[in-house]
């Protein structure tokens, strides 16, 4: 079977990818599997070189892999470009590790115990569609630094960045299997890796809604899981902020990759007394942000990925207070749209596209009760000059990620997930090593 891949901007096909049935995905697990009994036991340095050599060819060849986003996912280039970056500065990080994982000595009566870190095997890694590439990298660069091997699947409408990736790693000298990639439906390929014994662990980015048929799907054999889900973060702004500042940062954070980030700020919350005032800012820069060809470097946001988002994303759409410009087409254009004030469902659900809901509040209470008032947990961003307000709202907000005084949501070595319905775990960071692995206690007596 075949899928046609296509360019968002343009809706031509630019390649046809064979999927994988189920046949081919028990044959890629069962050649991860294979490999994996050689990875684990890789000495720790060649597998960090292994790791840094993977990232010089991703480096080498970051140039054509943002060329290839930007065709099969309407990324602007500037984006594309920071997107196979960060999967270099992920591996980077990340081939650190092997000589870093660290157990423990305890100290007990009789004898000594000492803990290890010890791979899981397996690690099915199953990618949305809207940042393949880094989401491709946060699961496998900590699975292979850990000394597991990775079964991969792309979504299928934006597998050819993830193909290539494959393709770099064993031009780099990783082994074959250790990063096996399997373009394929959820349905099949995705349904195969949780349901394969082989499997011993899920790394899941998509909606919660299959987020949570995976989860369940694992409890079968007791499978570790992490899930990075939906969002509807709220960006909050207090009357006391930058004013200028926050409302000229304001479209980035919800319409960067045309809104369909899981961290997209698609809630602005603006203390009442400043709200007239912001929204005279707002305005301007949302008609001025930039959407077209995603080859210009001065573009700031592309097209929508498909018909169906584009449908979806409308279907929200109704009354808007204002909304930027977008080609008519052909592709999947949207322009940027401003609800103020939204519908309930608006104000509720995650959009997914360069649509954001203005809600004014009344005082800090109020701003966090809004914000908590949400089945999700994921980002949000507070805007204050008062450091012990952004402190205290900061706290209060029920998020993994939060920024003040900006609309940042990832550093690869920082801790990344959601509370709440946002997800299960997280990745980046240190403490993403040890949701790929177990740890095993040894006693060694010492008695006679
Ligand atoms: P999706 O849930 O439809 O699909 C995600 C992946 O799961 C795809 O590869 C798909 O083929 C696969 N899949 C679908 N059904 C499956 C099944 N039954 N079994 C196994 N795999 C299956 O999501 P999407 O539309 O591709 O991505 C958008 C969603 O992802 C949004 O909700 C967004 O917020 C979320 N997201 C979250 C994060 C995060 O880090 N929290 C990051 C990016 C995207």
């Amino acid at each position: 079977m075949t899928y046609d891949v296509l360019d968002p901007a343009t809706e031509k096909v630019v390649r046809t990818v064979e999927l994988a049935d189920e046949v081919a995905a028990d044959a890629a697990i069962e050649r991860a599997r294979k490999a994996f009994d050689s990875w684990r036991n890789v000495a720790p340095a060649d597998r960090g070189r292994l790791l840094r050599r993977f990232a010089d060819a991703v480096d080498a060849d970051l140039e054509n892999l943002a060329a290839l986003e930007v065709e099969n996912a309407g990324h602007t280039i500037g984006n594309a470009r920071w997107e196979a970056g960060n999967v270099r500065d992920v591996l980077t990080y990340y081939s650190a590790a092997p000589e870093r994982l660290f157990g423990q000595q305890i100290p007990v009566s009789g004898g000594i115990d000492v803990t290890f870190q010890e791979p899981l095997g397996v690690v099915g890694v199953i990618v949305p569609w809207n940042f393949p590439m880094p989401i491709a990298g946060w699961g496998f660069a900590p699975a292979l630094a850990a000394g597991n091997t990775v079964v991969l699947k792309p979504a299928e409408l934006t597998p050819l960045t993830a193909i290539r990736l494959g393709e770099l790693a064993l031009e780099a000298g990783l082994p074959p299997g250790v990063l096996e990639i399997v373009p394929g439906k959820g349905s099949v390929v995705g349904n195969r890796f949780v349901t394969h014994s082989a499997v011993r662990k899920i790394v899941f980015t998509g909606s919660t809604t299959v987020g949570k048929q995976i989860m369940a799907g694992c409890a079968d054999q007791v499978k570790r899981v992490t899930l990075e889900l939906g969002g509807k973060s709220a960006n909050v702004v207090f009357a006391d902020a930058d004013l200028e500042k926050a409302a000229a940062q304001a479209p980035y954070g919800a319409f960067d990759n045309a809104g369909q980030d899981c961290c997209a700020r698609s809630r602005i919350l603006v203390e009442r007394s400043a709200y007239d005032r912001f929204m005279e800012l707002l305005e301007p820069a949302v008609k001025n942000f930039k959407v077209g060809d995603p080859n210009d470097p001065a573009t700031e946001m592309g097209p929508l990925i498909s018909k169906a988002q584009l449908e979806r994303v409308a279907s929200y759409a109704e009354n808007p207070a204002f909304q930027g410009s977008a080609p008519a087409g052909p592709g999947f254009w949207f322009p940027p749209t401003v609800l103020a004030p939204p519908s309930e469902r608006a104000a509720r659900e995650e959009i997914f596209g360069p649509v954001v809901a203005v809600i004014p509040f009344e005082d800090e209470a109020d701003a966090v009760r809004i914000a908590n008032d949400s089945e999700y947990g994921l980002s949000g961003s507070i805007w204050t000059r008062d450091v012990g307000r952004a402190i205290r709202v900061g706290r209060g907000v029920e998020a993994g990620n939060l920024s003040i005084n900006s609309n940042s949501s990832v550093r690869y070595s920082t801790p990344f997930g959601g509370y709440k319905q946002s997800g299960l775990g997280r990745e980046l960071g240190p403490d993403a090593l040890a949701a790929f692995t177990e740890t095993k206690n040894i006693f060694i007596s010492t008695e006679d």
